[in-house]
């Protein structure tokens, strides 16, 4: 017999247990989390590789419905991100919610039943509402390099660390010079007796200004409450400073700029060196990256950057279009994630048969980000275009549960049994999200980046200010959605314009 519970969430991850602390805190107590692996955290336990961080100020970056006073730097480690996350199953009792071990494999709409039907790797589940928390980065991206399946050394991504692969006194390859690669590249240079770099694309880096949290601002945040919302507060509206640059203006970043290429003139002094690691397009349209010990690190003897494109694997090196070989006996994978064709789309079916996957064929689309026509009583947490390259995902997350909340709360007061966004609302919202893109600095900065999908449409990031967000889903609003009442009357109200 299946398990039946009113919410199925799915992952546990910031998303997931952010939406079952709402859900205790709502007094809705029915309702399950099915994560795949063995504990809590998604990012925060895989990516456990050295010198992991966070790149938002732990202030912010953190749920503000379950606050933590003590952080202890500005910029958490991953250990202590990890333990914030595993702590709120005890102060919340999520225990009894947690499925963990429970990789989804298919879930699938009844539509006469107006539920899901969830197979998972360790038994089945049936749910009126489902909501997926899989992560946007969770699916480690290996490049597709010749010769690679041959490599007589160890490989490993950098979200799947190898710790029982002791780097002391190998010679390592690092491919990528992404958010993660900036972050590990300096510890491991330590170690390793040779360490090579390859970099496809120079990030844009600026400092970081991380520092210890003192023991009096632990004790004001503790007890006096207001003074960590001023602090969190601070951190945000600087942060969201930077979307005025990246969405409207990118012209204005030329500031941000100017302080990146300080930075790489401070820290690096070889002019050589220096000119590989300026990027050629605009800040902002990929990530920026924060670093202090990045550079330095790249200046180091054992440490070699080469920016020659790779042709090819040998067993014993790493080949690239100059014909060189570079001795290499592991390599580690920093090349991000599939943050556009996430595998959990595979697995969902809808009320037509037709799979996510399908409907996102020509790319992700979903309305406000959370809701897609033909995918009844589903929320995406962290959808299409809810990404941010300036800001905290948690705002974000938390914007979603406000719209997941309030949307239960809607069926529950009129009996409403299924509700499923429009076709055509959801298209014209998307219509309206790719033109306010098309301005934007991650459409007009010059780079390939993974915001853009294989058509190079961006279908990651939200193209406007967080809080317009927040706006959008201050609360559920039917308009523009089907609803389906127990007595299977199906009401089609006249579908809203939405401007994102
Ligand atoms: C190294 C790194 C650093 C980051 N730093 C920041 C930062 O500083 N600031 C910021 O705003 N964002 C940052 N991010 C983005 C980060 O992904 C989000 O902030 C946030 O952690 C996402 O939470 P989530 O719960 O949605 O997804 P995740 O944390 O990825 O959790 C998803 C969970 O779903 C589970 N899952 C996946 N598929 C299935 C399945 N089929 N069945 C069952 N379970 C499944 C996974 O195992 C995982 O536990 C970072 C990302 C990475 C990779």
């Amino acid at each position: 017999m299946d398990e039946h519970h009113d919410v199925l969430i799915v992952g546990a991850g910031f998303s997931g247990l952010g939406a079952a602390v709402r859900l205790r805190q709502a007094g809705r107590h029915d309702f399950v989390v099915l994560e795949r692996a063995d504990d809590v955290g998604g990012t925060w336990r895989d990516n456990d590789y050295p010198g992991a961080a966070c790149d938002v100020p732990s202030h912010l970056y953190s749920l503000s419905f379950a606050p933590n006073p003590r952080w202890s730097r500005s910029f958490s480690p991953q250990p202590e991100i990890q333990q914030y996350l595993q702590g709120l199953v005890t102060r919340y009792d999520l225990a009894p919610h947690l499925r963990l071990g429970h990789e989804l494999v298919e879930a699938r709409w009844d539509e006469a039943a107006a539920r899901w039907h969830v197979r998972t790797g360790r038994g089945s589940f049936t749910g009126r509402v489902l909501v997926i928390g899989t992560g946007p980065l969770s699916a480690p991206k290996l490049p597709a390099i010749d010769g690679l399946a041959d490599f007589a050394g160890t490989t490993f991504h950098s979200a799947r660390w190898r710790h029982d692969h002791d780097l002391a006194g190998r010679r390592v390859a690092v491919i990528g010079t992404g958010a993660s690669a900036i972050q590990f590249v300096p510890r491991i240079a330590e170690e390793v007796e040779h360490l090579t770099v390859f970099q496809r694309t120079p990030p844009w880096i600026i400092p970081r200004n991380d520092r210890p949290i003192s023991a009096l601002e632990h004790w004001l945040y503790e007890h006096l409450p207001p003074t960590r919302l001023a602090a969190r507060a601070g951190i945000y509206t600087a942060r969201e400073t930077l979307a005025v640059g990246m969405t409207l203006r990118p012209r204005l970043l030329d500031a941000v700029a100017a302080m990146a290429r300080g930075h790489l003139q401070r820290q690096v002094a070889d002019p050589a060196l220096r000119e590989r690691l300026l990027p050629d397009y605009r800040i902002g349209c990929k990530r920026i990256l924060l670093s202090n010990d990045f550079y330095p690190a790249l200046a180091r003897d054992n440490v070699e950057l080469v920016t020659e494109g790779i042709e090819r694997i040998e067993p014993h090196a790493v080949r690239t279009a100059d014909g060189v070989d570079h001795p290499v006996d592991t390599i580690v994978f920093g090349t991000g994630f599939e943050a556009t064709r996430p595998p959990v789309a595979d697995a969902v079916t809808g009320r037509d048969g037709a799979r996510l996957a399908d409907a996102w064929a020509d790319g992700m689309t979903a309305y406000r980000g959370t809701t897609v026509a033909g995918f009844p009583n589903l929320f995406l947490l962290i959808g299409p275009n809810t990404g941010l390259g300036h800001n905290s995902m948690i705002y974000i997350i938390e914007s979603q549960l406000n719209y997941l909340m309030t949307a239960l709360s809607k069926m529950d007061e009129h009996g409403i049994v299924a509700v499923e966004v429009d076709a055509g609302a959801q298209h014209a919202y998307n219509e309206g999200l790719q033109r306010r893109l098309d301005g934007t600095v991650w459409n007009t900065g010059g780079c390939a980046s993974w915001y853009l999908d294989a058509n190079g449409r961006n279908t990651t990031l939200w193209p406007s200010f967080t809080w317009r967000f927040r706006q959008l889903t201050r609360r559920f609003d039917p308009r523009g959605y089907h609803l389906r009442t127990a007595q299977e009357v199906t009401s089609a109200c006249p579908p809203q314009t939405p401007v994102p």
